[in-house]
């Protein structure tokens, strides 16, 4: 098994109401010349967790942080008329927290991170902020969410 250090999470930027299967991203990444879909797992509106790329093997999905790292991704991202929007469904939020819990068991040093949030730290304060993305993937606050699955230590002595 590599070694994990990070578990990203993304949307697929798919508007609300709209349909972006596991299989069609699997033949977006093909025709990209990849040889799978850049994910580990895929997480449809209806709570399904599609396996993608094996766990042993390295995805295609962040730039940089390939080697080290897991990829989710989940349908959605984006309201109707295409504005950056937390879109999960019930059923994507529960399977969402339940397979970050069990990777979070298998990998209890792996920091779970947005896309967004390894964004490059422009002025160097050691924060990477809103005006610092290079894109809003994956449309909510990953740490907020998931505080509680992150590396003991990583948030500072709660008490
Ligand atoms: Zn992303």
């Amino acid at each position: 098994m590599r070694t994990i250090t990070l578990i990203i999470i993304h949307c697929s930027a798919t508007k609300a109401g709209q349909c972006y299967t596991f299989e069609q991203c699997r033949r977006d990444h093909l025709r990209r010349g990849w040889k799978d879909i850049g994910y580990h797992f895929y997480i449809t509106r209806d709570g399904s967790v599609h396996e993608g790329r094996a766990l042993s093997e390295v995805g295609a999905h962040c730039k940089d942080h390939n080697a080290h790292s897991i990829g989710i991704c989940y349908e959605g991202g984006l309201d109707m008329a295409g504005h950056v929007c937390d879109t999960r469904t019930k059923a994507q939020r529960r399977s969402m927290r339940r397979l970050l819990e069990t990777l979070h068991e298998r990998f209890p040093g792996a920091i779970i991170m947005g896309h967004r949030d390894l964004s490059p730290d422009l002025d160097g304060n050691g924060r990477i902020e809103p005006e610092e993305w290079m894109k809003q993937c994956p449309s909510f606050d990953v740490l907020m969410d998931y505080w509680d699955l992150e590396p003991a230590g990583l948030l500072g002595d709660v008490g």
